[in-house]
């Protein structure tokens, strides 16, 4: 251990591993310092195991509509997503392995932006450090976490729920708890879900919060908006919380309220709103240190880390990157949300006047084959050019690419409309949407469209 490298990553998840692949494929020296699992947060306890779920739950309510028939313990159903993570895991580290990055077992302490001390060694860089140390849980004073219980997401998808659960509380109304709410519901558990403020989604346009709650209400889920949760503690074999100033018994509670980024303590490292400053390139304001993902600045999403990661390597040997595209923002469930780029109030700000077309999605051939009626997909457009999409359907997130390739290169709509969707698939939605603005969709009896800006319009 300890040594002369070119560039070591503090941290292997989706901030840091991608950085070092590059670095190593561009015949850097790397070590990459991990003291738990390669692939952080989302390939252990995040995104994978939760998408896992989301996928064998979304899949069982096709097969009980269809055969009518139910079952399937949930502990199978986590035994499932541990293993696709599992998968996932083994996977990076024999990629690691393969492309010559030395991965370092331990905690790193960032002296500098040259030097990272783990265990009684020290790693020079002789590039630079990136720090991508990521996030871990957190919860306001006054929630006992003890992941037996009251569980965060390591816990729930480390341990799964106590034998014998029936109620559980799930406390945060964004993605994480709106994910999880519908899997527990799908899988039989009787769910509360409560959120301190008067919508679900807060970050996300209302549309998407409306429906989020239409979704948990058909799978039975109690929303309860606007409902502040002060307490949340176990007591023997129940959980006891305090809800909108009343006490309330549960069988399991978990805190999806929020996440903490782990800044390094380093000397002279600006710190900005909890997360390290950094400039588009990642460089930190101390000479040689780098940052990359949820430690650097919301959103905390691990294809935003990941584009970061490469970046900032590229950054360190010298090449400029081109500009970033705006960040795709995705929710899983039986319906898909995808939201990339403007919304028509900031379009509007931006560029003085924009547009929005909407459609609904629920008359199309290949959203008809998942049984689901719900659904729309708006285009924002500004000066002829899909500026933003939003859009929620069954397998949206499987259109997310073309989303984001809209709205990052602007694509005119007339030159969308001249894409051919293969039929019947469920990015046709899009397509529909910009022949609607064109003037009239296919299988859309009537759209929406809006204005803003120099005049405002609804039709
Ligand atoms: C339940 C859940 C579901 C999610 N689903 C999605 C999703 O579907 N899509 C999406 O894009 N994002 C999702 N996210 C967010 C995603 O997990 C994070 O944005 C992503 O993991 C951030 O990557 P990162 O590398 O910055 O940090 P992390 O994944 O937190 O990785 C940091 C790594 O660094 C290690 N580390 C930290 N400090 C040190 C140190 N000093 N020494 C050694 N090692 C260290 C940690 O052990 C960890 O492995 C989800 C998150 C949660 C909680």
């Amino acid at each position: 251990l300890g040594g002369e490298y070119d560039v070591v990553v503090v941290g292997g998840g989706p901030g840091g591993y991608p950085g070092a692949v590059v670095a190593a494929k561009s015949g850097l020296r790397v070590a990459l310092v991990e003291e738990a699992r390669v692939g952080g947060e989302c390939a252990s306890f995040g995104c994978v195991p939760s998408k896992a779920l989301v996928k064998a739950y979304s899949a069982l309510g096709l097969v009980r509509r269809v055969w009518g028939s139910g079952g399937g313990g949930f502990g199978g159903a986590l035994a499932f997503a541990r293993g696709v993570a599992g998968e996932v895991v083994s996977g990076l580290e024999s990629l690691l392995e393969r492309v010559g990055v030395e991965v370092v077992r331990g905690r790193g302490v960032v002296l500098s932006g040259r030097r990272v001390r783990v265990g009684g060694s020290t790693l020079e860089a002789r590039l630079g450090v990136l720090c991508a140390c990521g996030s871990e849980p957190w919860a306001p004073r006054g929630f006992r976490v003890d992941n037996v219980r009251v569980l965060d997401n390591r816990g729930f998808f480390s341990r799964g729920l106590p034998e014998g659960t029936e109620s559980v509380l799930v406390v945060g109304g964004g993605f994480v708890g709106v994910e999880l709410s519908l899997v527990l519901a799908r899988a039989g558990f009787r769910v509360t879900l409560v959120e301190a403020l008067g919508r679900l989604l807060p970050g996300m346009d209302r549309d998407f919060s409306l429906l989020a709650r239409r979704l948990l209400a058909r799978e039975g889920v109690s929303v309860r908006l606007s409902t502040r949760v002060d307490l949340v503690e176990s007591r023997g074999e129940r959980v006891y919380a305090v809800v909108g100033g009343s006490g309330e018994y549960y069988d399991v509670a978990l805190v999806a309220v929020g996440r903490k980024p782990r800044v390094p303590a380093v000397d002279g490292l600006e710190v900005e709103g909890g997360f390290v400053r950094v400039d588009s390139c990642g460089r930190t304001s101390v000479a040689g240190l780098y940052a990359a993902g949820d430690v650097a600045g919301p959103p905390m999403l691990a294809h935003k880390a990941m584009h970061e990661s490469v970046r900032a390597v590229e950054c360190m040997m010298g090449r400029e990157p081109g500009p970033r595209g705006p960040v795709p923002v995705v929710v899983y469930g039986p319906i898909d949300m995808v939201s990339v780029g403007y919304t028509l109030e900031e379009a509007a700000r931006v560029y003085g006047a924009a547009e929005e077309v909407r459609v609904p999605t629920g008359g199309l051939a290949a959203q008809r084959a998942h049984g689901v009626v719900d659904g729309f997909a708006k285009l924002v457009v500004a000066r002829g050019r899909v500026v933003g999409v939003h859009a929620a359907f069954p397998g949206a997130s499987e259109a997310s690419g073309e989303a984001s390739l809209l709205a990052s290169l602007g694509v005119p709509v007339e030159e969308l409309a001249g894409v051919v969707h293969a039929h019947p698939t469920v990015s046709e939605a899009l397509w529909e949407a910009a022949m609607e603005y064109l003037g009239g969709g296919v299988h859309v009896v009537r759209g929406r469209r809006q204005r803003r800006g120099s005049s405002t319009t609804t039709s």
